[in-house]
């Protein structure tokens, strides 16, 4: 007897509250490039890692003035930031917030539990809490974190099998990994190791777990050195395209994500170093450079990456610089403001702009109405306050 037969299809009938869908109908939406009524070419939804209220409000900002769907990623870091150190009360907090601002929204979103291991106790409690909770999660037990080697296929499927058994009945999509993605996203994703997705491998896991969603790896890394200076990501996009082959052959509505794409915004870390010299010059000597050496995933990679069935593009760092240079201008320009919202407000809008550029370049805008500014009048400035960035673009 096979172990593995007949997974649980995923529910499509459940309804969520208001605006809130799960990870697969938006992203199905958009591989099929639908916007309105209307059916065009396939974009992309970014999945924004929040770790914040104001990540939270900046990713409402920029969804609705474009009228993009949207994916909002909680990472177990993330969760514990929002529970003061409790993942499940992170979940119930976050949910809740993000809830009530999509009650009142003009978008539909969904809500998706980042890197979740099914392998450890732990883990196990917060993806059991996420299917409660959120729309949408990652089954990532693709790696043994603790003995830094990859999972067996059949170990991966097992835990994988199990979540989808639980969330699908229950509406809510699950994204399986395959394969082992180098890099550090945050202390419970870092890996040394890597290695390509195996087709063969590929075709058991779809068909055995069920997942609709998966991360295969072809090349992207995780964090803010994804190879040396001056030097370009190595993809796969071939064995994207061959993956995509078995997919469409087995399951159609098979949706691929990207983990580690992120994108570096030069003015983004021109500003960051104008910053610090204008800190004074032991800053720009101390962090100067760690700036200049990021090295990020190229647009027209990306766009490739969309080509080959890719409607979830992960993106973190690049949001994270742009926050800590807006924070770097907000002390230079005035570094005895005794107000925190002051702060908040400066950090949030820059944020809102890194949101608003990276749903642009994936294509996703005028989803669920017309975008109130003219995307290509967009420029992306962190010299520019929000307010202003938008007027420039009306
Ligand atoms: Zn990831």
């Amino acid at each position: 007897m096979k172990p593995y037969n007949n997974p649980p299809k995923l529910n499509t009938s459940r309804k969520f509250s208001d605006n809130l869908t799960s990870a697969h109908a938006l992203t199905l939406k958009a591989k099929l490039g639908e916007k309105g009524n209307s059916k065009g070419t396939s974009y992309a939804l970014p999945a924004f890692n929040i770790t914040t209220i104001q990540g939270i409000n900046a990713a409402f900002d920029a969804f609705e003035t474009l009228g993009s769907s949207g994916v909002l990623a909680l990472s177990n870091s993330a969760l514990k930031h929002f529970g003061a150190g409790d993942a499940i009360t992170g979940l119930e907090v976050a949910a809740n917030y993000i809830e009530s601002r999509a009650k009142r929204s003009s978008v539909q979103i969904a809500t998706h539990l980042d890197h979740g291991d099914y392998t450890s106790e732990g883990g196990r409690k917060v993806v059991q809490g996420a299917v409660q909770y959120l729309t949408s999660v990652m089954a990532d037990n693709s790696t043994d974190h603790v003995n830094k080697c990859a999972r067996s296929l059949e170990e991966n499927i097992g835990y994988t099998r199990e979540v989808v058994n639980m969330a699908h009945p229950l509406g809510v999509s699950v994204e399986g990994e395959l394969g082992v993605l180098a890099g550090e996203e945050d202390e419970d994703t870092k890996s040394e190791i890597s290695t390509y997705t195996n087709p063969e491998d590929f075709e058991q896991f779809i068909t055995e777990t069920g997942v609709l969603m998966i991360a295969p790896t072809i090349g992207t890394m995780h964090g803010p050195n994804k190879g040396k200076p001056g030097t370009k990501v190595k993809l796969n996009i071939e064995l994207a395209h061959e993956l995509l082959k078995i997919a469409d052959r087995i399951q159609p509505e098979t949706i691929f994500v990207a983990h580690g794409a992120s994108t570096l915004y030069p003015q983004v870390v021109e500003y960051a170093v104008e910053q610090l010299s204008t800190l004074g010059s032991n800053m720009s000597d101390k962090y100067g450079q760690t700036w200049k050496n990021f090295v990020g995933t190229d647009w027209e990679q990306i766009q490739g990456l969309i080509g080959a069935g890719f409607a979830k593009i992960n993106t973190d760092t690049e949001n994270r610089q742009t926050f800590l240079s807006a924070l770097l201008g907000a002390v230079s320009e005035n570094a005895a403001k005794v107000d925190i919202r002051w702060y908040d407000k400066k950090t949030t809008e820059a944020l809102t702009q890194s949101y608003l550029v990276k749903l642009i370049m994936a294509g996703n805008y005028g989803v669920w109405h017309e975008s109130k500014i003219n995307v290509d009048k967009f420029k992306f400035d962190l010299h520019v306050a929000l307010a202003d960035a938008l007027k420039n673009a009306q």
